[in-house]
C-alpha cells in the first residue's frame, strides 16, 4: 500500500483524501490543517489522522474535540508521497521541506511549473513521471484543455487552438471572492496564462487563450476552436470523445444547456460532493466545418477534474503501475467514474 499524506485539507485536499482512501493500492496516513474548521471535523469523521502545522494550536483543536496526531513534519516522515494541496504559493515554500526529507511530492496548479519542473496529465505524459521526485498536476482549466486537445491531437493532429475560458468567480464555500454582479476580464490582455500552461504538458501545441470571470460558483465553461491537420467528420470526433475515459458527452436529449442543470444532474447521479471528474462536452456543440475546423463547448468542474489526475500521478511517481491505461482504469473504477 502506498502511504499518502495530504498537506492542506481544503477544497482539493479533502477530495484527494477520499479518492486515495477509495483506491485498492493506497492509504491516507494523514491530512493537515492550519486551524480548526468544519473540514477538520470531516477529517475526524472520516478517520484520517489529523496533523497540524503549528503544535501551539493543539489545545484549540482538542477543545473542539478533534484529536491531533502530531505536527506536519511527523506526517511527512511517515509518508511515501505527499500531495501538497495548500493554497497557491505555499507549495513552493514547502518544496525545501520535501527535499530535506527526501519525499516525493505532487503540487497543484496554483504553483508555477518550475516548482516541480514537471507538469502532469495522466493521458498525456504519465510515463514521463517515472523516476521523478516532484510533479505538478496542472490546474482545473488546464487539465480540461489538455484532455480534449491531446485526444484531438492523437486522432487528427492539431494545427492550432483558440479557446475562451468563462471562469467561475469563486468556489461555492468561498464567501470572500466575487464578482457578484460583473463580468471581469481575467486578464484584459491576451493571451491568458492558460495557453502557456497547456504547453507545459503539450509543448508542441500552438494555442492562444482568453479568459473572463463571471458570477457563478460551479464550473468553468470553455468555448474551444481547433484547426485539425487531418480532415474528419463530426461523428469521428464524437467517437473519439466517447472512447475517452475522462471526457463525458452531455447528450442533447438530457436538455442540459448550463452549469446549473449539470450540477443538478451530478447531484441526482449521487456523485460525492456533486463532483464531475470528467470534461463535460456538450454533444450538440461538437462541430466540424470544412473537415478541419473543430468547435465545442465544455464544462469543467473546477473542484473535481484534477482529483483523478492526482491519483494517477501518485502511481506514476511511485512507479508502481507502469501502464497509464491501467492506472486510469483503476482510478476510474474506484471513484465510480463512468464517462
Ligand atoms: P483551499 O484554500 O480550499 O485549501 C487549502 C488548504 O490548505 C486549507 O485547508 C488550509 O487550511 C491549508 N493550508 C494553508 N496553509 C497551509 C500550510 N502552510 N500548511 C498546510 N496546510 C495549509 O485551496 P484549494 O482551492 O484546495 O487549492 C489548493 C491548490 O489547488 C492551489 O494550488 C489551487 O490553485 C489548486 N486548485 C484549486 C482548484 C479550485 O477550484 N479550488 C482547482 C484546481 C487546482
Amino acid at each position: 500500500m502506498i502511504k499518502v499524506a495530504i498537506n492542506g485539507y481544503g477544497t482539493i485536499g479533502k477530495r484527494v483524501a477520499d479518492a486515495v482512501a477509495a483506491q485498492p493500492d493506497m492509504e491516507v496516513i494523514g491530512v493537515s490543517k492550519t486551524s480548526v474548521s468544519s473540514e477538520a471535523y470531516i477529517a475526524k469523521e472520516r478517520g484520517y489522522p489529523l496533523y497540524i502545522a503549528d503544535l501551539s494550536k493543539k489545545s484549540a483543536f482538542e477543545k473542539a474535540g478533534i484529536e491531533v496526531a502530531g505536527d506536519v513534519d511527523a506526517m511527512l516522515k511517515a509518508a511515501d508521497i505527499v500531495v501538497d494541496a495548500t493554497p497557491g504559493g505555499v507549495g513552493e515554500k514547502n518544496r525545501p521541506i520535501y527535499e530535506r526529507l527526501g519525499k516525493k511530492a505532487i503540487f497543484q496548479g496554483g504553483e508555477e511549473h518550475e516548482v516541480a519542473g514537471f507538469s502532469f496529465n495522466a493521458h498525456a505524459n504519465y510515463k514521463e513521471a517515472a523516476g521523478k521526485q516532484f510533479a505538478r498536476v496542472v490546474s482545473c482549466n488546464t487539465t480540461g484543455l489538455v484532455r480534449l486537445i491531446h485526444a484531438l491531437d492523437q486522432a487528427f493532429g492539431v494545427q492550432r487552438v483558440r479557446a475562451v475560458m468563462v471562469r467561475r468567480g469563486a468556489d461555492p464555500d468561498d464567501i470572500k471572492r466575487g464578482p457578484i454582479d460583473a463580468i471581469v476580464l481575467n486578464p484584459a490582455t491576451i493571451p491568458s496564462h492558460h495557453g502557456p500552461d497547456v504547453q507545459t504538458v503539450l509543448p508542441q501545441i500552438n494555442i492562444v487563450t482568453l479568459a473572463m470571470i463571471v458570477p457563478t460558483t460551479f464550473m468553468h465553461m470553455h468555448s474551444i476552436q481547433a484547426d485539425l491537420k487531418t480532415a474528419t467528420t463530426r461523428d469521428e470526433v464524437l467517437a473519439v470523445f466517447e472512447n475517452h475515459s475522462r471526457i463525458g458527452l452531455i447528450r442533447k436529449a438530457t436538455g442540459i444547456k448550463s452549469n446549473a442543470q449539470l450540477r443538478e444532474y451530478t447531484q441526482d447521479l449521487g456523485r460525492p460532493r456533486t463532483d464531475l471528474w470528467e470534461n463535460g462536452v456538450f454533444e450538440e456543440s461538437v462541430s466540424v466545418l470544412d473537415g478541419k475546423e473543430f468547435y465545442c463547448f465544455q464544462a469543467i468542474h473546477q473542484e473535481a477534474d484534477v482529483i483523478p489526475e492526482n491519483i494517477d500521478c501518485i502511481r506514476a511517481l511511485m512507479g508502481t503501475v507502469k501502464d497509464p491505461e491501467e492506472s486510469i482504469r483503476m482510478t476510474n473504477e474506484a471513484l465510480g467514474l463512468v464517462a
